[in-house]
């Protein structure tokens, strides 16, 4: 398919050319686990709808898309910026057939992505690598030469040391053989990134300080998910996929991101550890006990990319999990962790992996634990505080179960004294004993719900556990952090 696009300030027109015949707008982006419904962007369209996303178009037809998004997984058109990830915009016929795109934009505009340039079109050989290579272009936009193998492509400013020592550290593992584009871009609203197979895209806020372990995470992702993937994530734009997996796709991600920025220094050792106790934290919470990394990244699609207040209670995050795993792997194995990529490299079917596939990777490097991703996450951080020491500083401490924010509750815990004394998310907290005090002790509590005066009594049981501290030395500190480090996190639980 070919496709004539013009761009204007929050909408891009597209001239569609291919057979006559039906053809479909993808439901979401691969990388990003959510049914996003791009096709609800659409708001004029020469065709017959057949479905939701769905039409019978002839050999030519027009649409129009409403690109207003807020963060790089979909479109954005303004007067001065445009950026696309395909899949928001372009329909597929046959996915295996050649697809191209045409920009009609004025002379002083750039233009980044990966797409091969054929004469003035962009293309692709199939719609898998089109809907993999994102458009970016403006009259600002600059192109940073990191090295001869990496750009940054942005209109704002960026710390390019950092990224050259990021990649110069990451590149040891991955050895590409392909020039990459980073697609970066500010926003004082949102934050996120998304792996491509030869770009990434990242906006971050304007006062971001770790933008190394971010660059990081998305930089290395070329290797883990999109070399070398779970067999079982096939991605067909419609319906969800489902993978045990995702705990090793993004949280050991997350783990080489800490340990490259960590090992280049572009962030210090205590930094890094205090990633590393963030991420155990959250495995300190019911849910952690009740759901594995197995389960958590099934159901990535309903839980975490649909988090409710209740998260914490109900699931876990395969990504903080996956970064524990990581750890505990890295800190017993006799070798580095990095090395299991060889292996799969070797070993896999085209890039694709299986658990066990992987299982015996890293017991070939000395780790025989890795089960522990289809266990209670909750078994990965007591097998670190069995082997490696760590402190659970506020166990049997007084608390009441709460996360406030203001006086707003947040989050209760299960169990905790707070659930026990019915307060609900969302309840405000108005007084405690007749004054304006914090809460502490035994207290009389008067709570506004829904507009609603309520009083309860609240008193305070014993903490579980969710502050923590960690000393590394020796050989596990020189491995994983090139040497003695020492850190805390101090959990908003109270
Ligand atoms: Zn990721």
């Amino acid at each position: 398919m070919f496709f004539q696009v013009t761009p204007r300030s929050r909408y891009i027109e597209v001239i569609a050319k291919g057979r006559e015949g039906v053809v479909v707008f993808p439901t979401y982006v691969p990388g990003s686990y959510l049914i996003r419904e791009l096709e609800r962007n659409l708001v004029e369209i020469e065709g017959v709808r057949i479905s939701k996303n769905k039409f019978y178009v002839k050999g030519t037809f027009r649409y129009l898309v409403y690109a207003s998004s807020k963060d790089q997984r979909e479109a954005i058109s303004t007067d001065d910026y445009l950026f696309i990830n395909p899949p928001a915009v372009f329909p597929f016929s046959e996915v295996n057939e050649k697809y191209c795109v045409k920009l009609s934009l004025p002379s002083s505009w750039k233009v980044a992505t990966t797409l091969r340039q054929e004469g003035d079109a962009f293309c692709a050989d199939n719609y898998h690598d089109f809907a993999d290579s994102p458009i970016e272009a403006s009259p600002n936009l600059k192109l940073i030469e990191v090295d001869d193998m990496h750009v940054i492509s942005t209109i704002d400013d960026v710390d390019v040391e950092i990224v050259r020592k990021v990649v110069g550290e990451a590149d040891k593992v991955i050895q590409p053989s392909r020039k990459y584009v980073f697609h970066f871009r500010r926003s004082d609203k949102n934050f996120g990134g998304i792996e491509h197979r030869d770009s990434s895209a990242i906006v971050v806020p304007w006062n971001r300080e770790e933008l190394a372990i971010l660059f990081a995470h998305e930089y290395f992702h070329r290797l883990n998910v999109k070399e070398l993937y779970p067999a079982d994530l096939r991605h067909n734009y419609e319906r969800e996929v489902y993978t045990d997996l995702l705990w090793f796709s993004e949280g050991f991600t997350d783990y080489f991101a800490v340990k490259v920025a960590v090992r280049s220094g572009a962030i210090e050792r205590k930094k890094g550890l205090e990633r590393v106790l963030s991420a155990l934290h959250s495995l300190t919470f019911p849910g952690a006990k009740r759901v594995s990394l197995a389960e958590s990244s099934r159901t990535a699609w309903i839980k975490y990319y649909r988090q409710d207040e209740n998260f914490l209670n109900s699931s876990v995050s395969y990504y903080d999990g996956g970064l524990a795993l990581a750890f505990y792997a890295d800190a017993k194995a006799q070798r580095g962790i990095e090395e299991c990529f060889k292996t799969l490299r070797e070993r896999s079917r085209g890039g694709a992996f299986t658990f066990d596939l992987l299982d015996k990777a890293m017991r070939e490097l000395g780790f025989e634990e890795l089960e522990l991703a289809y266990k209670p996450a909750r078994e990965i951080l007591e097998a670190i505080r069995e082997e490696l020491g760590l402190e659970v500083v506020d166990e049997g401490k007084e608390y009441y179960g709460l996360v406030l924010e203001g006086n707003r509750v947040k989050f209760v815990e299960d169990g905790s004294p707070a659930d026990r004394a019915g307060l609900l998310p969302d309840d405000q907290i108005v007084a405690v004993n007749g004054t304006s005090a914090p809460l502490r002790g035994e207290a009389e509590v008067l709570l506004l719900r829904e507009g609603r005066v309520k009083r309860t009594k609240l008193s305070p049981g014993r903490n579980p556990g969710h502050s923590l501290r960690l000393k590394l030395t020796g050989k596990v500190a020189e491995k994983v952090f090139m040497g003695e480090v020492e850190g805390e996190y101090k959990s908003n639980v109270i």
